[in-house]
């Protein structure tokens, strides 16, 4: 089976590889420049997930088409930033930090700050949504649990990764080495889940 995924992000396509088995084969799709992106306006993960996948996949006919939404979600926050992630810092009216990335880690730090460590519980989350001419096949999610801290801690990764503390290895997403950041893949466990259910 062959799937093309509406990304050129290589990061979430080294991600997704993690997953990858036997016959699947797994590949950017083509053309996915040019074709409109549709307006990631719902306000689920899987919503826009299947938004995108089901607009993508009417611009590539005939092909199965993959497209994700991912995130972070804190508990306490009722999950804020969830789907939200990308354009935290923007909600907020936040504008410390050089980057977008910075800017909302910044921010997602300092709406937290008031935790207490027992209440700083977290996940990734990654929904994947799959479609073909138009129709949806298949949804499915994959998670990554871990702790907020209350500074940034490590240089690797990106997005809210020095923030994120993965307790079973006492480390941030941004401290871990690739293959072990790869195997805790949100975006993995999320296909893993989709190709078991296509
Ligand atoms: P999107 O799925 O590309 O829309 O990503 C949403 C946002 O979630 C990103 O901009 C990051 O801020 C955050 N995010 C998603 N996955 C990760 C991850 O693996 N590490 C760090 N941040 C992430």
């Amino acid at each position: 089976m062959h799937l093309y995924v509406a990304t050129s992000n290589p990061g979430k396509l080294r991600d997704f590889n993690t997953a990858v088995t036997g016959d699947i084969t797994l590949s950017p799709l083509p053309g996915l420049a040019s074709i409109p992106a549709p307006e990631e306006d719902a306000d689920t993960f899987s919503g826009n997930a299947i938004l995108k996948a089901v607009a993508y996949s009417l611009a590539a006919p005939g092909l199965t088409v993959l497209a994700d939404d991912s995130g972070i979600e804190l508990d306490a926050l009722h999950g804020v930033p969830g789907v939200r992630s990308a354009r935290y810092a923007e909600d907020e009216h936040f504008d410390t930090g050089a980057t977008p990335d910075e800017r909302n880690l910044l921010c997602l730090l300092d709406r937290a700050a008031h935790l207490p460590a027992p209440q700083r519980q977290a996940r990734y989350r990654c929904v994947l949504a799959a479609a073909r001419d138009g129709v949806l096949l298949a949804t499915a999610t994959g998670d990554v649990e871990g702790t907020l801290l209350t500074a940034p801690l490590g240089t690797g990764g990106f997005g809210y990764d020095p923030i994120f503390y993965i307790p079973a290895h006492g480390k941030t997403m941004a401290q871990l080495d690739q293959p072990t950041r790869l195997s805790l893949s949100h975006r993995g466990r999320a296909l893993a889940a989709l190709l078991a259910a296509l």
